[in-house]
């Protein structure tokens, strides 16, 4: 269906291949939008929307637990420019529809520090604010300088910068107060030109000593997390997954010293506040998962954080194996465990 909008509106679209989790769900209209001018257009036309409107970037980080009523908009809008630049740093904004992995590769080419240990998480640069992506001990937030978008439904610009995204482990604004109420259409990020490159985890700062490299690069960090990654997980090309299933929970530190006192070898890791971060990973392995099965789906076997899609799943069986552990990590260690992914409818 073609409308006033410019952008072409499909219905009953199949969004397999618009899911990382590879699975099955139908949208009852999908539109791919190429421009914030074709975004607005579509927001005027509230028939469309009127029983649902769910944004997609590139799906990596949903679980779609059935068809979505309404509107599915996939930002696909693109472009990757320098703004501005100083001696020491660039202005660099995105398109909300540029693949990460590309605006990272890009940067990193560019010679460009603060995204390279961000390398090769799937996902489009709109959404990496919403959950401020982040590995090894970086994340988002150290680089986002603002947000561009849309509100929803008026179509009125909006323009955040870093301190009002509420950026923190995971989680936004865009997940709490502006949930549904901002698409993002552009994010503006400061990356350095010069000074030192800091690796800021161990697994990093082994892999590059492992290669016999004692003053990493830019490129040899970006190289080294994309090994490093592609041992740990798996390609959602070959086995449907959305990356870490659940966030890592934070609690106070007499849990954690509960569940030291039992199992002496669980990490632990202190944070600002005086909680104390756990390892979910770990927690899900300790409680028998790694590598488990249940029909079609299952917990990847080299990562107890990762649910797989084994063919065919649905997302109400991902939904049950994730309630399954969720109920075993609570018996076991007292812990409850947040989802990290979104569920969508
Ligand atoms: C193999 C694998 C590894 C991963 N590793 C990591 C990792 O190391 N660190 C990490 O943080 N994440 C990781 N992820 C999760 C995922 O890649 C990120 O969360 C990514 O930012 C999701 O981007 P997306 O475009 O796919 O978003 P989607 O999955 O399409 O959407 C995620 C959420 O953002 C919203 N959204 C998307 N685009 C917009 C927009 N333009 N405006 C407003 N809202 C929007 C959606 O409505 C949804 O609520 C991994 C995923 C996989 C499959």
């Amino acid at each position: 269906m073609r409308g006033a909008a410019m952008a072409e509106v499909k219905t009953d679209q199949p969004l397999k291949e618009f899911n990382t989790f590879g699975l099955d769900s139908r949208a009852e209209r999908f539109c791919r939008v190429f421009s914030e001018k074709d975004l607005a257009e579509l927001l005027r036309l509230k028939q469309l929307y009127q029983h649902g409107l769910f944004v997609l970037g590139a799906g990596s980080n949903v679980l779609l637990s059935g068809d979505l009523p309404g509107l599915t908009l996939a930002v696909a809008i693109p472009g990757i420019e320098i703004v501005s630049e100083t001696d020491t740093d660039c202005l660099v904004r995105a398109g909300a529809g540029v693949g990460w992995h590309e605006l990272v590769a890009w940067s990193v080419e560019q010679g460009l520090s603060g995204l390279e240990s961000l390398a090769l998480i799937p996902g489009s640069a709109g959404a990496a604010p919403v959950q401020n992506v982040g590995a090894y001990g970086c994340e988002a937030a150290d680089v986002l300088e603002a947000v561009e978008g849309l509100g929803v439904p008026a179509g009125n610009a909006i323009r955040l910068v870093r301190a009002e995204c509420r950026l923190g482990y995971r989680d936004s604004i865009f997940k709490h107060e502006l949930c549904n109420k901002i698409i993002i259409c552009r994010v503006y990020l400061r990356l350095r030109k010069r000074g030192p490159v800091p690796v800021a985890h161990r697994a990093l700062s082994d892999e590059l000593a492992a290669a016999g490299v004692a003053s990493p690069k830019v490129k040899d960090i970006f190289d080294a997390v994309i090994r490093v990654r592609r041992r740990r997980l798996p390609d959602p090309a070959r086995i449907g997954n959305a990356g870490s299933f659940f966030r890592n929970p934070i609690v106070p530190p007499d849990a954690a010293d509960r569940i030291a006192r039992i199992h002496p070898d669980v990490p632990s890791f202190p944070e600002k506040d005086g909680r104390v971060k756990l390892s979910a990973g770990w927690l899900i392995e300790r409680a028998g998962f790694l590598g488990a099965r249940r029909g079609r789906c299952g917990v990847y076997e080299k990562n107890a954080l990762v649910l797989v899609n084994l063919g065919g799943a649905t997302g109400a069986e991902l939904l049950s194996l994730s309630s399954e552990i969720e109920e075993s990590v609570r018996s076991m260690f007292g812990v409850s465990l947040e989802r990290e992914v979104v569920v969508l409818p």
